[in-house]
């Protein structure tokens, strides 16, 4: 979604002057304001409430259900105007961030009464303090505890030979994550599904671009920005001055391209932020090929986050997330949508939750310690841009006390593997004695904001606990002036109330005002207000003892606040060891609860290794297998082996590099019994071990996989205009053309989507390509029964079939997979079980008797011998020929892009044009001679 650009448009000041006069200050001031923050909404601070005007005020009316009114006229015509009530501004906030609005708050900056000080028609000074973003969250409220919130910047580095690359930086500042990368633009879409940003910004030219416009424009919120904040030139400044270091060399190695989109993605929170800088972690660089490509299509069909209807329930994680803290959550999905591809760190991962699945004691301890802790990264990162609260602090003495608890009880096990070794350093660092500060100072009930204080405990500081105790002495004597009044006046009801507008009062109903306000009542009781049912006074005496009242409690709100700065700043001083301990609890979780997982759901440890094996026993689709239990039901499990197969299959090729071919199943067997469960149980457990998790399987053994593909089902993308079919071609190209030995290929029912001999002749030559010429190990469903006969002509093409029996008439389904392959579609008995009416199921009986006679089985075993095997084109033959200098010479002219070139770059690309001229001139004249002899 494209945040709306438009600025809405008060008429402006081409109009008529005598119009543009009677603009009142507030307006020009609002305008201004207005003006200088294009395509966000502004939510103007008047008193209590944040109001919205003009366009913002009928978009805001609309996108929250408020009610739009009018204020005032500007140049003649009516203000709409609509208002949402500071205290719960973050609510409705809430809701328009999460339409792909943009926010900006602005303030009064002054008190009120400074202003009338100034004069009668001075405005309130007013300005943005903040811009609301969907990528720039801290607040609680805003933000989902157990994911991620990035915004991410992409950068663009064009290539004259084309294969531009992408810089990407990506940043929670909630969390203080953030991480860069690089890589082509064929892997862009992989990226960003794996990244999943909340917030996208890009230059103008990228967002414009034919190619890859489209892809962008799909994200949420993206927004277009100009050149300077992806100026190369001034990125490294820029990343200097946020992180306050000489040079960026002491923080990170990042390739410069990094570098401007590192820069893009601060320099937009330095301005959403307006002035105040939340702490980042130095930029961790994620390296090319660590993490297992899966493109978005492939995420979308496995549901490893969400379901392919967009929900959690039912997703891979949310089987696998037995984490109690949201921080672990978070770290869960993150490693869900990065699997690795270096077995030793994967190893690593594994030995630390192989230690809590033998030490179920400390497992269980160790998850009760972290239930306890709040989530650190998140109350830091709000403290550190001054939106944080009492029970912010609070979180961070807790979570350093539960640091200690954790340290003590990890401290116990014998033999803790590295990861455990780390996670228990970074558990000493912060330190006990802050911890017993904040404990000291916050009281045992604390409030949510620190606005109206509150939050210090007794006895903390004297000179507040004075101004306390005077001000609630002071209460003290209002109720006992109240008494004194009601006996005096002979009014029992007479009561002392407080408001804002007239501070404290004496209240009467009706019937009593007449005399508070003869003689000789009148001369203490000065009348201040007739409301319907009451009648309010004021008496000198109240005013004095409101004063006092006032001013002790200003000063004790005032001593609170100074010693919230205070614990505050304390906590920066700590900020790195608290983030550190923050994320070593995350670690913890992790490892806790999918050594819990494992345990509960009796998952084993894979073995990964960096050969080619596939080797699965006894393997179960943890998402089905979980659905099935909760009804009682048994999961059947399956075995699976895609290892290559010994020689002397695959041939050796010779000096390609070529270390091996995985073997490819075909998995034939009526609807419904359990192929596509297959299919996915295998990419998923793959997907499990590579996380560096326990796997539900008997056995597992894996050789690294480097990228998984899969086209299961068909869902159609009419969003973008594309036919089922063309998604299903789109998809299957993809996998053609980028699967190599080392990648796991899922593809099930491909072709359905088409007629039958279109589709089973595609699916034909897929198999063939996929067999000679990817040579990747590869999960292949069919209801094709035809392809098994492909088994004769490819070696490595193992059949197998998910058993059914018949059963009078009707299938039962087993779910076994056995090697074989199925005789019959059984789809007419599957169409009765779905009650399908009889006359129609008799009538499909006799059609499918008639289509059998003419047996399309003994057509596919004859084309077996008949057609010659696929012919895998020589590599040479490929590619394309080189391209001729003239033509290089137009390619280079293609390739600038002068609106995205500074003046020194486009005349260096001038010279380097000329550079290439005079052998390109040379042919040229020599064709024209040739021609003219
Ligand atoms: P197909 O792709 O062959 O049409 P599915 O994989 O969609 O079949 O499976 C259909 C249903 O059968 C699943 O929803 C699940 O409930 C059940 N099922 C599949 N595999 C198994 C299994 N191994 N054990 C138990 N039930 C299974
Ligand atoms: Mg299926």
């Amino acid at each position: 979604m494209t945040i709306q650009q438009s600025i809405p448009a008060p008429p402006d000041a081409a109009q008529p002057a005598e119009a543009a006069a009677r603009v009142t200050p507030m307006m020009e001031q609002y305008l201004e304001i207005k003006a200088a923050n294009p395509g966000l909404l502004l939510f103007y601070r008047m008193g209590d409430f944040y109001e919205l005007f003009f366009e913002d005020a009928e978009i805001a009316s609309r996108a929250l259900g408020i009610m739009l009114t009018k204020r005032g006229k500007h140049q003649g015509m009516d203000i709409p105007m609509c208002g949402v009530p500071v205290e719960r501004s973050d609510d409705y906030l809430h809701r328009l961030i999460a339409l792909g609005h943009r926010v900006a708050v602005c303030e009064q900056m002054e008190d009120p009464a400074a202003a009338r000080a100034r004069g009668n028609k001075s405005v309130v000074r007013r300005d943005v303090v903040r811009l609301v973003t969907p990528g720039t969250l801290t607040e609680d409220t805003l933000l989902d505890a157990r994911t991620n919130n990035y915004l991410l910047a992409i950068a663009r580095a064009r290539a004259s030979s084309g294969g531009d690359r992408i810089g990407l930086a990506w940043i929670d500042i909630s969390t203080s994550e953030f991480i860069v990368t690089e890589c082509g633009t064929g892997e862009l879409a992989a990226t960003l599904s794996r990244i999943n940003p909340n917030e996208v910004i890009v230059t103008d030219a990228l967002y414009g671009d034919p190619d890859l416009g489209p892809l962008l424009r799909e994200l949420p919120a993206v927004t277009p920005l100009t050149r300077d904040v992806f100026d190369s030139a001034t990125a490294e400044r820029r990343l200097c001055d946020y992180f306050a270091v000489a040079t960026m060399d002491g923080l990170s190695a990042m390739s410069r391209l990094e570098a401007t989109a590192a820069a893009a993605a601060v320099t937009y929170i330095d301005r959403t932020q307006v002035g105040k800088r939340p702490p980042l972690s130095p930029p961790s660089r994620e390296a090319a090929g660590t993490t297992m490509a899966i493109d978005p299509a492939t995420r979308a069909n496995l549901e490893l986050t969400r379901t392919l209807s967009g929900e959690r329930r039912g997703s891979l994680l949310d089987a696998i997330d037995r984490t109690v803290t949201p921080a672990g959550s978070r770290l869960l999905a993150q490693r869900l949508a990065a699997p690795l591809t270096d077995s030793g760190a994967i190893a690593r991962r594994l030995d630390a939750i192989a230690a809590f699945v033998a030490d179920s004691a400390a497992r269980d301890d160790i998850r009760t310690t972290l239930r306890a802790a709040p989530d650190m990264s998140r109350a830091l990162a709000r403290l550190s841009v001054g939106r944080g609260g009492p029970r912010d602090i609070a979180g961070l003495r807790d979570g350093i006390f539960a640091a200690a608890a954790a340290l003590a009880r990890l401290q116990r096990l014998d033999d803790p593997p590295p990861e455990i070794i780390a996670v228990m350093d970074a558990m000493r660092c912060p330190s006990r004695e802050l911890a017993r500060e904040f404990e000291r100072a916050l009281a045992d009930q604390l409030p949510l904001i620190k606005r109206d204080g509150g939050f210090v405990r007794e006895g903390y500081e004297a000179a507040l606990d004075e101004a306390r105790n005077l001000r609630d002495a002071s209460r003290l004597v209002v109720a006992a002036m109240q008494a004194r009044y009601a006996d005096e006046t002979g009014v029992k009801g007479l009561k002392i109330r407080h408001n804002n507008v007239l501070g404290y009062f004496v209240e009467v109903t009706a019937q009593h005002g007449d005399r508070l306000m003869a003689p000789p009542l009148n001369a203490i009781f000065i009348h201040r207000q007739t409301l319907a049912g009451q009648i309010r006074f004021t008496t000198a005496e109240l005013g004095e003892i409101e004063a006092k009242i006032a001013n002790a409690g200003d000063r004790a709100l005032g001593l609170e606040l100074e010693i919230f700065e205070r614990l505050c700043a304390l906590a920066m001083t700590a900020s790195e060891d608290l983030r550190a301990a923050a994320h070593a609890f995350a670690m913890l979780d992790v490892a806790t609860a999918l050594a819990k997982l494992a345990v509960d759901d009796n998952y084993v440890r894979p073995e990964v290794d960096t050969s080619l094996t596939f080797a699965i026993e006894g393997g179960r689709h943890p998402v089905v297998e979980q659905a099935l239990k909760r009804d009682g039901q048994p999961f059947i499990a399956n075995a699976c082996d895609l290892s290559p197969v010994p020689p002397p299959y695959p041939p050796p090729q010779a000096g390609e590099g070529r270390v091996g071919a995985g073997q490819i199943w075909l998995i034939t067997g009526p609807n419904m019994a359990g192929k596509s469960t297959f299919l996915r149980q295998n990419a998923l457990i793959a997907i499990l071990a590579q996380i560096g998790s326990f796997v539900p399987a008997a056995r597992a053994r894996i050789g690294i996989v480097d990228r998984l593909f899969s086209r299961v089902g068909a869902a159609d993308d009419l969003a973008r205009g594309r036919s089922t079919f063309m998604v299903e071609m789109v998809e299957t190209a993809i996998i053609l053309n980028q699967a190599s030995e080392r990648s796991l290929v899922i593809l099930d029912e491909i072709g359905r989507g088409t007629a039958t001999f279109d589709g089973l002749s595609i699916a034909w030559a897929a198999i063939e390509h996929l067999h000679e010429s990817n040579r990747c190990r590869a999960l292949f469903a069919t209801h094709y029964h035809e392809l098994t006969a492909l088994s004769a002509k490819l070696p490595r093409l193992f059949n197998a079939t998910v058993r059914v029996k018949e059963w009078q008439g009707d299938v039962v389904f087993l779910h076994e997979v056995l090697p074989g392959s199925a005789d019959r579609s059984y789809g007419i008995q599957v169409a009765r079980l779905a009650g399908l009416p009889a006359p129609v199921i008799a009538r499909a009986k006799s059609v499918l008797a008639k289509l059998e006679a003419q047996d399309r089985g003994q057509t596919a075993r004859a084309l077996v011998d008949d057609l010659p095997l696929f012919a895998v084109p020589s590599r040479a033959a490929a590619e394309p020929a080189p391209p001729s200098e003239a033509e290089q010479l137009i390619e280079a002219v293609a390739a600038l892009h002068p609106d995205e070139m500074s003046p020194r770059e486009a005349l260096e690309a001038l010279y380097a044009l000329k550079a290439k001229l005079p052998s390109a001139a040379r042919s040229t004249t020599a064709r024209d001679s040739s021609s003219r002899r």
